[in-house]
């Protein structure tokens, strides 16, 4: 019996593909189109992707890895997808709280700014966002910064995949004086990032009320021109809107279709005063939504109608947004808890969104907003390995009753390294 024990392994040993690195853990959230979680699974990776997830048993059976992690009492997800922030003003956090959105940008952010921005604070700042970033869970983030070449160069060095654009704004910054010239560097910037494994580099128009109509249509014939994602601020206090309203007694949402910015791949942060009309025209474009739940409220701008866009099959994912007087964090776990108690609290109803919904916003529903969903956001076979690993039995995750709802239970999570 033996015998033919040590045979079988034997045969086996020669039947196992190779791989890089097995991870086991007690319970697997793949996140596909299934939602499958597996209990004692595992996931085969080589090189960037993954070749195989199933159970430990399975994965075992099939590959025959270099490296491997046997986590018996973690979970194993898909990592975080944060889909707007700027994550260098970290620096900043602290420098004014409990304000409305024009006073805290006018009067504090704008003029720090102005003062203290450099490529050497943009990359220790960003260093600094990553590494908490990466504490929670976040391995994808959506950047909008100043000095953005930088951005990508501390994102590669966290290992971390980064969507990132320089602002594009209508008044002289640290390292652009016109938004011709921030529109010149942003081309510089998608030339030197084409094809980066890491890097997704993006055009980041600030918003409407910052930028002329010229300068929105000729971000939006760049991105074309790169097919890159344009990211831009939209609909997020009430003073926008009505501003808006007065001017051209249109939406932003409207006036910007108008414009013929949302021909293309896009994703608008906030969107809070969106109305149905918005939601469709948002919905026709395929523009992904970036909901920020902590800035929306630490702002009091108001509560996007997260429920409704689900409802409506809307890309919708979460980001923190600044981490300076708009959030005073990266925790994109916070997002999540945050997400789905607003929609709770103001609908009235416990079931206004699931954790399930929330999770999915974090992980797969975030990539589809940033149209990268094939790549990323979910652990399955051909998708490049982006995972988290996250203790079950913290403190927080006791008693352990489903994977996927235990909410900040693994608020501090063990990263896989990236390529
Ligand atoms: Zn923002």
């Amino acid at each position: 019996m033996p015998r033919i024990f040590n045979f079988f392994l034997f045969v086996l040993a020669l039947a196992a593909e190779p791989a890089d690195i097995i991870w086991s853990a007690r319970y697997v959230i793949t996140m596909d189109a299934q939602r499958r979680v597996i209990e004692n699974g595992a996931v085969a990776i080589r090189g960037d992707r993954i070749l195989a997830v199933g159970t430990k048993a399975e994965i075992d059976a099939h590959f025959q890895p270099k490296l491997r992690l046997d986590r018996p009492d973690a979970i194993l997800a898909p990592g975080l997808i944060n889909t707007h922030t700027h994550a260098a003003m970290s620096l900043f956090r602290g420098i004014a709280d409990d304000l409305k959105l024009q006073d805290w940008l006018e009067k504090f952010i704008f003029p720090a700014e102005a003062k203290n921005v450099t490529a050497d604070f943009v990359r220790w700042g960003t260093r600094l966002g990553c590494l908490e970033m990466l504490l929670s869970g976040t391995t994808t983030f959506t950047d909008m910064y100043y000095f953005e070449d930088v951005v990508a160069e501390a994102a590669r060095e966290a290992g971390m995949r980064g969507v990132l654009g320089e602002t594009i704004i209508g008044f002289p910054v640290a390292d652009n004086k016109t938004p011709a010239d921030a529109l010149a560097y942003t081309e510089r910037f998608l030339k030197r990032f084409q094809n980066d494994a890491l890097i997704t580099a993006a055009v980041a128009p600030h918003a409407l009320y910052t930028n002329s109509d010229e300068t929105l249509k000729a971000a939006r014939a760049l991105a074309n021109k790169y097919q890159a994602p344009l990211i831009i601020h939209l609909s997020e206090t009430k003073k926008e809107n009505d501003d808006e309203l007065a001017k051209r007694h249109t939406t932003p949402t409207k006036t910007l279709d108008n414009l013929g910015l949302w021909n293309g791949r896009s994703v608008a942060a906030h969107a809070v005063w969106v109305d149905e009309a918005d939601m469709a025209i948002l919905k026709s474009r395929g523009v992904g939504v970036a909901h920020c739940p902590s800035s929306n409220m630490k702002l009091s701008s108001g509560v996007a109608p997260v429920t409704r866009m689900l409802a409506l099959g809307l890309a919708v994912g979460l980001g923190p947004d600044g981490p300076a007087g708009s959030n005073n964090d990266f925790n994109m776990f916070e997002e999540m808890d945050l997400a789905a108690k607003l929609q709770k609290v103001t609908t009235m109803n416990p079931q206004a969104l699931p954790a399930t919904a929330a999770l999915e916003m974090a992980t797969i529903r975030g990539a589809r907003a940033l149209g990268m969903e094939k790549e990323i956001g979910s652990l399955e076979t051909g998708r490049r390995e982006s995972s988290e690993g996250l203790e079950k039995n913290s403190g927080g995750g006791r008693p352990f009753r489903r994977a996927g709802s235990s909410g900040r239970a693994g608020a501090e999570s063990q990263l896989r390294p990236q390529p």
